[in-house]
């Protein structure tokens, strides 16, 4: 059987995979088992941060591979030390807390919100409002604080205590505040698995004015938007505020699991000895991957995505079959006269890769993609929308 065969065999089916079998990569171009070439314009979901096999993060991963790969919690590695601190310094957050994943770094935020919420209103106040089109991940829990129902189809019972608000509508989330005893509001400044779609900067506003006025955590759920991918290092700065506890993880370690939970100075002390805990977070190859990244998402890489975040704009706007083009930095949405899923198998046959959102068209770049093969790509997207 070939690998294809053999994943239908053998893998759980739970993807609705494309015809596409990848082997090995560089940059920004993938190749197939039989040797095509395709522009790559999804990063693996946000999570290639450099693109494919990018020389120094392949080096630095290497390195730390061959020193030691894995140790437990119970001991002190660098990779992982210092990762936290140059987080920290690039945030003004005060704390790290390692996972694996998005929906890990979102289960410590809502864990931090309750146990904060716990110790200092009571166990009562425990409601996290998060909103209506959000996605936060597929555990119980995260599963339970996304915002849309075709997902919780099926697994019912669900973790209680989270609502949904109507995005950008300040007053249905003050009414929900009074309605329930709150922890925390989560949201995405760009609604990603909700079709690229960002939130208004008032309400965004409102929402780190409200939960600073009623000592509820603002949570910022950065999984997908973070890590340079907005045009900033993370979304919530293009906003002007400031929230309590931020998650990451996708882009952070350029092709590596690791997720991080940032926490402010409220909550820098509410995780203690024995309240959180992972086998896996905080591993020291990927820890010393995300460094090679991190240290790289300086002013000048952030000024080049916010220009190739306008050559994608300018390119698709008022184009043939292009409706609207939403989104920010590298992460653009497009609404198709034809269905998403058609324009993207249509690209695929033609040599670009990109995903969909809900209805939408959906492209995360690399952050460092070539502006000749970015341009290139957008003219295959625009023929297929055509
Ligand atoms: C992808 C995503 C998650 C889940 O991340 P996993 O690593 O798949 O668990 C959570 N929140 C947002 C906004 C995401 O885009």
């Amino acid at each position: 059987m070939n690998t294809q065969e053999l994943d239908r065999e053998y893998v759980a089916g739970t993807y609705a995979r494309f015809p596409v079998t990848i082997v090995e990569g560089k940059g920004s171009i993938v190749k197939d088992v039989d040797g095509k070439e395709y522009i790559d314009l999804t990063s693996g979901i946000a999570v290639t941060s450099f693109g494919a096999c990018d020389e120094i993060w392949y080096k630095a991963v290497c390195e730390q591979a061959a020193k030691i790969q894995h140790m437990s919690n119970l001991f002190y590695t660098e990779p992982c030390a210092k990762l936290a601190e140059m987080l920290c310094d690039r945030t003004g957050m005060r704390r790290v807390f390692f996972s694996n994943s998005g929906a890990e770094a979102n289960e410590c935020a809502i864990k931090t919100a309750r146990k904060y919420a716990a110790d200092t209103k009571g166990p009562d106040y425990h409601t996290i409002i998060t909103l209506k089109n959000s996605f936060h991940g597929r555990t119980i829990t995260t599963l339970s604080a996304t915002g849309q129902d075709h997902y919780h189809e099926d697994f019912r019972p669900l973790t209680p205590g989270f609502v949904h608000a109507e995005a950008n509508n300040l007053e249905y989330l003050k009414a929900l505040i009074d309605a329930h005893k709150t922890a925390a509001i989560m949201i995405e400044c760009v609604q990603g698995e909700g079709g690229v779609v960002p939130l208004s900067h008032e309400y965004v506003r409102g929402i780190a004015d409200l939960t600073y006025e009623n000592d509820i955590l603002f949570i910022v759920d950065e999984v997908q938007t973070g890590n340079g991918r907005s045009g900033q290092l993370y979304s919530y700065m293009n906003y002007g505020v400031k929230p309590d506890i931020v998650s990451t993880a996708k882009g952070l370690a350029g092709g590596l699991p690791l997720g991080a939970t940032l926490l402010g100075e409220k909550v820098k002390d509410t995780l203690t000895a024995g309240s959180h805990g992972s086998t896996f977070g905080g591993n020291p190859v990927a820890c010393a991957g995300a460094i090679s990244i991190l240290g790289r998402i300086n002013d000048e890489l952030l000024e080049g995505v916010k220009r190739k975040s306008r050559i994608l704009f300018d390119s698709f706007t008022g184009s043939e079959g292009i409706e609207a083009v939403t989104g920010m930095g590298l992460m653009i949405g497009l609404k198709t006269t034809k269905p998403a899923k058609e324009v993207v198998n249509d690209c695929i046959a033609k040599g670009v890769l990109a995903l969909t959102a809900k209805d939408r068209v959906r492209l995360l770049p690399a952050l460092n993609i070539p502006d000749e093969l970015l341009v290139k790509a957008a003219e295959v997207i625009k023929s297929c929308c055509a």
